[in-house]
């Protein structure tokens, strides 16, 4: 049974913080696949195009036949058929999280695997494995527990992999806006012990105000994206106890290019959307990157929450799009960037959400429920890139089908 994990202690500041050291990165192509894979939440091997056998690790041509391998989503059924305990090791990370299991596993799917193993997972059981991301961004086995164990998500070795909201402190950067504080909401239930909730005006009152910043581990904080000072000064107030930080900010107008769109609410979106990712960043990446390794409490994750519009563009909202894109375009830069420090930076995609703005949308429309839940989620999985609903996950799929046709499709 793995044991609980015990709110952390308050920091002794005269201890040096433990260095966040990560692994050297997998340059070959193949591995970078299986990760962007693994980022995803997807169970992947790669299968070979002419046998049909199924290949692990990661690799050029198939070790069988010498055919062409393709990725392909598999059973993540497996048996423990040996395990060992790591009691030293010359890599950096590893070396201050000692001892650590591993053991091999017999796939369902065929191959046999090195994976790390949980604490509750012991020779010859029968496990689930998880394709997770490690600290550098590559990918790796991980063996649950068949079923559901207590503590499950407490387990030490399992952390690493993931940035569970458990007793972590969370900034919220837009709590005015209805998917904030139900965002805010989510990660207190998830456990999170404090949610720093932002506000860009605190002498105006916002609807939810009273009910949200009544709940206990609720702190308001003056935090407004298009003011650089606004973020230096809570970075400098908050760099250093914030282990998560959510970008909640959106800024949706309906119009197109040519025709119904305002200059005005083009920039504005960029401002607040795109620019204040960026302020955002500076101004918390390097705290989070300092703690990255910081015992149970490191810090662990940066999030956006975006319109799947911006692989695509859409008819009708062009502005919007177009914010969206330059927004996964910094994100996609952030995450290379973090990946030396440890840190996961992680993006929410969302369909038309359920708002004034998308009045003439019909249904189904992304509820704040549903996105809170997706950033809960993608927390405790650790998961790089997740869809907040059926929209957003439909667009995705025809878009890594497709995507110069996709892109037609939601321009018409
Ligand atoms: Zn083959």
């Amino acid at each position: 049974m793995t044991d609980p994990l015990i709110p952390p202690k308050r920091k002794d500041p005269l201890v040096v913080t433990r260095a966040g050291h990560v692994s050297p990165t997998l340059r070959s192509r193949s591995a970078t696949a299986m990760a962007a894979r693994a980022g995803m939440g997807r169970f992947v091997l790669q299968v070979c195009d002419d046998c049909a056998k199924a290949t692990y690790p990661q690799r050029d041509r198939c070790p069988f036949c010498w055919g062409t391998l393709s990725w392909q989503d598999q059973p993540n059924g497996a048996v423990i058929e040996a395990e060992t305990t790591i009691r030293s090791s010359i890599d950096l990370f590893f070396k201050e999280h000692l001892p650590w299991r591993i053991g091999s596993a017999r796939l369902d799917a065929g191959p046999m695997a090195t994976v790390h193993l949980h604490g509750d997972v012991a020779r010859g059981d029968r496990v689930r494995l998880e394709l997770k991301l490690d600290r550098a961004g590559n990918p790796a086995l991980f063996a649950m527990p068949e079923r559901e164990t207590p503590h499950m998500a407490d387990d030490p070795q399992l952390r690493v992999f993931t940035a569970h909201p458990k007793f972590r402190r969370v900034l919220v950067t837009d709590g005015r806006s209805e998917i904030g504080q139900a965002v805010a909401e989510a990660l207190l239930k998830a456990g999170a012990k404090t949610v720093f909730l932002g506000n860009a005006d605190p002498l105006m009152r916002y609807p939810g105000q009273e009910q949200i910043e009544a709940i206990p581990g609720i702190e308001p904080v003056h935090l407004s994206l298009t003011d650089t000072r606004s973020i230096e000064t809570l970075a400098g107030q908050l760099g250093g106890r914030v282990e998560i930080v959510v970008n909640t900010a959106r800024f949706t107008r309906q119009g197109g290019v040519g025709f119904g769109g305002h200059l005005s609410n083009l920039q504005s979106g960029l401002d607040l959307e795109v620019t204040g990712l960026m302020r955002l960043a500076q101004g918390f990446a390097p705290a989070l990157s300092a703690r990255s390794d910081d015992g149970d409490r490191s810090a662990a994750a940066l999030v956006d929450i975006a319109s799947i519009y911006g692989l695509t563009g859409k008819a009708g909202y062009a502005g919007s799009s177009a914010t969206a894109a330059a927004r996964l375009s910094l994100m996609a830069s952030l995450r290379g960037e973090m990946a030396q420090t440890g840190i996961r930076v992680m993006s929410v995609l969302t369909g038309p959400i359920e708002d004034g703005w998308h009045q003439n949308v019909p249904p189904p429309k992304t509820t704040s429920a549903q996105i809170a839940r997706a950033v809960v989620t993608a927390l405790e999985q650790g998961q790089e890139t997740i869809c907040a609903d059926e929209v957003a996950k439909d667009v995705l799929a025809r878009w890594l089908q497709d995507p110069i046709l996709t892109i037609r499709e939601e321009n018409k």
